[in-house]
């Protein structure tokens, strides 16, 4: 069987099982086991595959045509520019989650050297990104999930960013320490609309995606204890799920009281991230 013909039969597999994407998967999945580019597999499309290269291709092609999610099968994603391994202790890093770190960037921007903690870190792509692109940041990660931060650790070892990583309950990770800016994707999917999402989805940790009842209980307890882990002058942002952040903004405004506060579109036009900053020590 050549390169191309796998390809063909791999998408076609993909197309019957339902997969969003099935080019992309088939193309991926031959990408990683082959050791070529998109590039390579177009113009050697007529190489032969070895025997060894099609078992392990089958391979995870039956997994992917599960349903299990092409970043879990490929042990690997893609953000902000950084690979990340990822497996199925953590959340897949998403595209939109880009809008979160690209906003902490800009706000760190205007800061010297500064604390940063991200809470719920999962695989770590946020603070890991914001460790990496930021040099003048000292960045924390927190979690609640033991395994969740066994894979941030590694990540951090791979992106060689010298991090504080910490296991807790939100801030019960950190005492009493104070942060120039916090920053979080918190789990926001209200808890009804679990059995619902897609089948990929649900391969993922539920822990990194139940909001509870409403898909905030993680803002409100967030919000709630923010005041005492922001120095003066100090900033959060948080990610929020499809017309949340109303209401996220309103418990931020409520416990902050803060200099200023807004939200910020994706590149779907979607409120995904909002923010508040404090008033600035004397
Ligand atoms: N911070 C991680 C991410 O953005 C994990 C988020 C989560 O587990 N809810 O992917």
């Amino acid at each position: 069987m050549t390169i191309s013909d796998w390809l063909r039969h791999a998408q076609g597999v993909l197309t019957e099982t339902g997969c969003p994407d099935p080019g992309i998967d088939a193309r991926w999945m031959a990408e990683d086991v082959l050791g070529m580019t998109r590039v390579d597999l177009k113009f050697e499309g007529d190489r032969e595959v070895t025997p060894a290269q099609l078992t392990r291709l089958n391979g995870m092609l039956a997994r992917r045509a599960a349903g299990e999610p092409v970043q879990y099968i490929l042990e690997r994603a893609d953000f902000m520019g950084l690979i990340f391994h990822v497996d199925k202790r953590v959340l897949i890093p998403r595209q939109d989650t880009e809008t979160l770190v690209e906003h902490a960037l800009i706000e760190l921007s205007q800061r010297g050297e500064s604390r940063v903690l991200d809470l719920c870190t999962g695989s770590g792509c946020v603070g890991l990104s914001i460790a990496s692109l930021a040099p003048l940041a000292r960045v924390t990660l927190t979690d609640i999930s033991r395994d969740a931060l066994e894979v941030a650790r590694m990540n951090a070892g791979r992106l060689s960013a010298d991090v504080d990583i910490r296991h807790g309950d939100l801030y019960r990770a950190v005492g009493r320490r104070r942060f120039d800016l916090i920053v979080s994707n918190p789990p926001y999917i209200p808890h009804i609309q679990l059995a619902d999402l897609q089948r990929e989805v649900r391969h993922e940790p539920a822990l990194a995606l139940d909001g509870g009842r409403d898909g905030l209980d993680l803002y409100r307890r967030i919000a709630h204890e923010v005041p005492d882990h922001l120095n003066p002058g100090g900033a959060i942002c948080l990610e929020v799920g499809i017309g949340e952040a109303p209401d996220v903004l309103a418990l931020l405004r409520d416990a902050l009281s803060p200099a200023d506060s807004g939200a910020v579109r994706d590149l779907n036009g979607i409120e995904r991230v909002v923010w508040a900053r404090t008033r600035a020590g004397n």
